[in-house]
């Protein structure tokens, strides 16, 4: 059974001071709901079914530390729009659901960062889809027109605005839409463990490793001690496949980031002033990049296929090289800024682009699959697998339950291993100019 492992390079869960800590369980427990993984799902499904059931006991629990997992390293975009395929979709009811689940799961992030004063550099700033060239031009005007059928409020920028912001004559235009929002992912997610309500117990380095249906119940084994529940929620996403769940039909990719040192005010000169904005391509093949409230610019590229779920280090030096060209294409003024940090992270796809939302069978809910914007999606699905298992009915899950399927099957690995890499290598030459 492959494990989560943690790789000490991601610079968000680095820079973080005073992380608590949640003893590993070494003593046998009995619960009412086990969730398992304490990412954007599991964070979001263990608070909800506290709030909906304050006399039930929840644990939580996570292989890695909270915050050490895709939720806390990936780049800080929640986003409300629908992404990729379901952007593309000519079910307007369906996008306008995707965009309110999103929303409300913004809403809810904001109520818990706001309620316990979480410090993790939240800020509604919204996101900018910028365009290198003729090619990212046309794929923004493309974009434009979806945003205007969707009646979506958006503002188009020239080269000259876009210079003001990001300190750079790199990008051609870009489209700034209000509605999401940007954070420090770890910070995020140390926040939200450490304000659970008072019957969520956590316990972190703590592996599930086995599942078994025992009476009306489950029987969970860790490498310390036994857990018994009547329900399990898995947020365990690209993982949920080595629990014995949607085996072959999730399939894990890795992206990775690099985040420099924080640069001095100097350096900073080159910039409007403005000190949290965050950058997608035109082209989704493209480059991702950040600039952080602490100072820090963060760079997003490359996709690997993971079989094997955690980052090969050999890889590191690689894909550091390759951060750094984006980095100089764009800021070569900046050539004496250096990287601290190089990191990677697996996310779940489907060969369909579906997400999985439901029960999986009997009192076992889960949500994966969330084709990497996971910030909101996860949230939103947390939060309504908790309803969902709590019996409750709301025009809520019934939307959730409309815009997910169920990912398609996978060929098999050995195929995967060779035909996934040269898609991804296809996908990189097409969209070459926005990397
Ligand atoms: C570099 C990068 C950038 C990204 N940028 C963005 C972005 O800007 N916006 C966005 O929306 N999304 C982004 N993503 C994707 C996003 O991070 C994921 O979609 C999201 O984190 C998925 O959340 P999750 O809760 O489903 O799963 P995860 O965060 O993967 O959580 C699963 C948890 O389960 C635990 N686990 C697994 N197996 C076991 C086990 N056997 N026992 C116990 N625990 C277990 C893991 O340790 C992990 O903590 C990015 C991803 C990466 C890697």
């Amino acid at each position: 059974m492959i494990l989560p492992q943690y790789d000490q390079r991601c610079g968000w869960y680095e820079l973080l001071n005073n992380v608590s800590d949640f003893p590993e369980l070494t003593n046998d427990i009995d619960v009412d709901v086990l969730v398992v993984g304490a990412g954007f799902v599991g964070c979001a499904a263990a608070r909800r079914i506290a709030e909906n059931r304050p006399d039930d006991s929840v644990l939580l629990i996570d292989a890695l530390k909270v915050g050490q997992g895709a939720s806390g390293r990936n780049s800080g975009f929640v986003i409300d729009q629908p992404h990729k395929r379901d952007l593309e979709s000519n079910d307007e009811l369906l996008k306008e659901k995707i965009v309110r689940l999103n929303r409300v799961a913004i809403e809810y992030l904001e109520t818990q960062i706001e309620r316990f004063a979480i410090d993790c550099q939240w800020s509604r700033a919204g996101k900018y889809q910028a365009a290198v060239g003729a090619r990212g031009n046309k794929l923004l005007d493309h974009y434009e027109s979806l945003l205007r059928k969707n009646k979506e409020s958006f503002h188009r920028l020239s080269r000259d605005e876009l210079r003001e912001v990001f300190g750079t004559e790199y990008y051609t235009a870009a489209i700034h839409t209000p509605g999401g929002a940007l954070m420090q992912p770890a910070s995020l997610m140390r926040g939200l463990a450490d304000t659970m309500p008072e019957n969520v117990k956590i316990a972190e380095r703590t592996a599930v490793q086995s599942i078994t249906r025992k009476g009306p119940g489950f029987e969970i084994i860790t490498a310390k001690a036994r857990v018994s529940c009547r329900q399990l929620i898995l947020g365990t996403n690209v993982f949920t496949a080595e629990l014995g769940y949607m085996a072959d039909r999730i399939l894990p990719i890795m992206t990775f980031a690099s985040m420099t040192a924080p640069l001095s005010d100097a350096q900073l000169r080159c910039f409007g002033g403005q000190m949290d904005w965050g950058i997608t391509p035109a082209d989704h093949g493209g480059t991702t990049v950040r600039m952080t409230q602490d100072r820090r610019l963060i760079i997003r590229n490359s996709y690997r296929y993971a079989h094997d779920y955690n980052t090969p280090q050999d890889l590191i030096p690689g894909i550091a090289e390759r951060h750094r060209d984006a980095f100089i294409a764009r800021y070569p003024h900046l050539s004496d800024v250096s990287f601290e940090f190089t990191w990677g992270g697996t996310s779940g796809l489907s060969g369909n682009f579906e997400t999985y939302f439901g029960e999986l069978e009997k009192n076992v809910f889960a949500s994966c699959c969330d084709q990497s914007v996971g910030a909101a999606r996860g949230t939103i699905s947390g939060m309504m697998l908790a309803d969902m298992a709590s019996g409750l009915k709301t025009e809520l899950l019934d939307d959730m339950k409309i815009v997910s399927g169920k990912p398609s099957r996978l060929p098999p690995k050995p195929l995967l291993r060779v035909g996934v890499p040269m898609r991804l290598a296809m996908a990189r030459m097409a969209s070459r100019s926005e990397v």
